[in-house]
């Protein structure tokens, strides 16, 4: 291929410019200097190795750590008319040879590898006989043994800088906090690579979080229904039984939900996974063991049934809606039992204590993000070490300011409960404690006759509830490590039990948002071009069915709207949308423009 950065984008991608730091990263890997890429999903990371692969001779070798994010790059790729491939292990050995003849014919632009396939014994040697122009590591987070998504394999790429000398590597991935920044730089030996770090905020997608015990199922009912119909989501739950369950139940309410989990068959997973990405609307119940490797560029909407365990998951999580950077949103809907569950989890894990204690910090801090009252993208950024100067206007907290009330004698109440006690019993009883609900039990124990007995009548028992789920999520009340659901005090509810700390909590009645929004999913095309719309969305689907590849790999969203903008009439003026390359342009142009002058007349 060959040109410049600039002429590639154009002629391959369709792009007009480039985005920051697109440029920059590309500039500096073609004048022969490592990189490190921190960028949010979305942000356009792969066009920062692709267009260098492109525009200098010979091949790069892209390590991406599964099968199913190589395959989709490499059919994206070929649809612009690139020539790329993979190997792995789903080729068969005639299809492996034919990958190699055509990189021992110098006929590919990049090679696409599974990190253990390529350091299996004499690829690399084979590799050194062929121009390779660059070393792309996708997904680097992966060699981070702190991580989530560890891959034992990527550990042994930093032998890649001695056996690439010279030749510019690139790491890319959009999950990296200092420390595993750190880690990346230093077992990839990428100490001499220049920093490219971008903001993390992803401000089309919409953070909106509530808590409650039960109809959560309706109240993500009733967001998918007004809000996304007929669009792509993710729904994570955190048991294989909720999974099921929940992809059951929406499915008898007429929508299309597909279960994934890690107990379903490997042939399974990947059948939901190609649907997901082969149709429109498809809404996947999963486990956290959906995502990774999920490059669908449409999905609208990413909900939560129950609480991730650290905020690094809810982020990365909730970063696979809205990669094309149309309006998405982030939906979780969580309740107290979430929060015993997961510390059970913890507790009961075989995990030292050192890496314990760092689960439940984390799991406080998600909590933390959910109790807030204030913006939650810039709790959010704040984590990740961002600064955002102004609430964003884009999470429920900003939208819709929630209200608060002086909780500060009621969790007065609540603490000396515990306390009177003795610090060893559950929710539900302290309730009915406080609440002078005396049965048998109670009786015996005595706790009839404490001082604490019957003072809370003033509020409900859900309400108590409610208060007691904010006290645990702000660390004044801990749950006991054995998992029973006792509570009991932690230093910090002694400011509080004295009355030095005032406490303002959401009131508990209002968790379930009722009022009706603005869809803040597709941004709605006029009424007027909606015929249009769906007839250019009606070609696409019908040509990408033909080539058996998913619609959004003819032309994104994004193409289509901008083409009903543009218009064009000619093949020239289709030439200027945004995301029409020459391939594409030669393959569908005349297509979508008799359609729209079909509707033109
Ligand atoms: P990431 O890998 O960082 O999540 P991608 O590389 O998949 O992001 O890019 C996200 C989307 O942005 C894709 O649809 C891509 O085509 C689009 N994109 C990337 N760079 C540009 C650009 N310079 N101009 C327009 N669109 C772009
Ligand atoms: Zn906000």
């Amino acid at each position: 291929m060959q040109g410049t950065p600039r002429d590639i984008l154009r002629s391959v991608f369709g792009f007009d410019d480039f985005r920051s730091p697109q440029d920059a990263v590309i500039e500096t890997v073609v004048g022969g200097r490592d990189a490190l890429v921190l960028m949010p999903t979305g942000g356009g990371k792969s066009l920062c190795y692709q267009v260098p692969a492109l525009a200098m001779p010979g091949t790069a070798i892209v390590v991406s750590p599964l099968i199913a994010l190589m395959q989709d790059q490499v059919a994206a790729l070929r649809e612009l008319g690139v020539a790329a491939a993979f190997l792995n292990s789903s080729l068969s050995a005639d299809e492996a040879r034919e990958v190699f003849r055509r990189l021992h014919a110098g006929e590919l632009d990049l090679l696409y590898v599974a990190p253990e396939r390529l350091m299996m014994p004499g690829m690399l040697e084979r590799l050194a006989e062929v121009n390779v122009n660059l070393v792309a590591i996708d997904e680097a987070h992966c060699v981070s043994q702190w991580g989530h998504d560890f891959r034992p394999e990527y550990i042994r790429l930093g032998e890649l800088a001695d056996r690439f000398p010279g030749i510019p590597r690139i790491a890319l991935t959009a999950t990296a906090d200092e420390a595993t920044r750190e880690e990346i730089v230093g077992r990839l030996r990428l100490d001499d690579a220049r920093r490219f770090v971008s903001g993390f905020d992803r401000p089309n997608i919409r953070y909106r979080i509530s808590q409650g015990a039960g109809g959560s199922r309706d109240r993500l009912l009733r967001f998918v229904r007004e809000e996304h119909p007929g669009e792509a989501g993710i729904v994570y739950c955190l048991s294989r039984k909720k999974v099921e369950q929940t992809a059951e139940w929406l499915t008898k309410q007429g929508l299309v939900a597909l279960p994934y989990h890690a107990g379903l068959s490997a042939e399974h997973r990947r059948e939901v996974q190609e649907r997901f990405l082969a149709e429109e609307g498809v809404i996947v119940v999963a486990t956290i063991a959906f995502g990774m490797g999920i490059d669908k560029p449409d999905v609208r909407f990413v909900a939560h049934l129950n609480l991730p365990k650290s905020i690094e998951a809810y982020y990365q999580e909730t970063g696979r809606a809205g990669r094309d950077g149309l309006p998405a949103d982030a939906w979780m809907d969580y309740g107290l039992q979430d929060v015993l569950t997961l510390r059970q989890m913890m507790a009961g894990s075989e995990a030292d204590e050192r890496i314990k204690r760092i689960e439940r910090t984390k799991l406080d801090a998600m909590l933390g993000l959910t109790e807030m009252t204030t913006c939650r993208r810039q709790a959010l950024l704040a984590y990740f070490g961002e600064t955002l100067a102004e609430p964003c206007g884009n999470c429920d907290n900003c939208l819709e300011p929630p209200e608060t009330w002086d909780a500060t004698v009621a969790a007065q109440k609540a603490l000396s409960c515990i306390h009177r006690t003795g610090q060893r019993f559950g929710v539900n009883y302290l309730v009915s404690v406080l609440r002078g609900e005396a049965d048998d039990r109670m009786r015996r124990f005595g706790h009839d006759r404490i001082s604490t007995f019957g003072i809370g009548t003033e509020l409900s028992a859900a309400a108590w509830r409610g208060l007691f789920r904010q006290l645990i999520a702000r660390g004044l009340i801990a749950v006991d490590a054995e998992g029973h659901g006792g509570l009991h005090l932690d230093p910090s509810a002694r400011a509080v039990l004295r009355g030095e700390e005032a406490l303002r909590l959401r009131p508990e009645t209002k968790r379930a948002k009722t009022k009706r929004r603005e869809r803040s999913g597709q941004a709605p095309v006029p009424a007027e071009d909606e015929p249009l719309w769906e007839s250019l969305r009606a070609q696409r689907k019908r040509l990408a069915e033909e080539q058996g590849i998913p619609p959004y790999m003819v032309f994104s969203d994004a193409t289509l709207k901008h083409m009903l903008e543009v218009r064009p009439s000619s093949l020239e003026e289709m030439s200027a949308v945004s995301g029409v390359g020459e391939h594409k342009l030669e393959k569908y142009g005349e297509g979508f423009l008799r359609l729209l002058a079909a509707h033109d007349g």
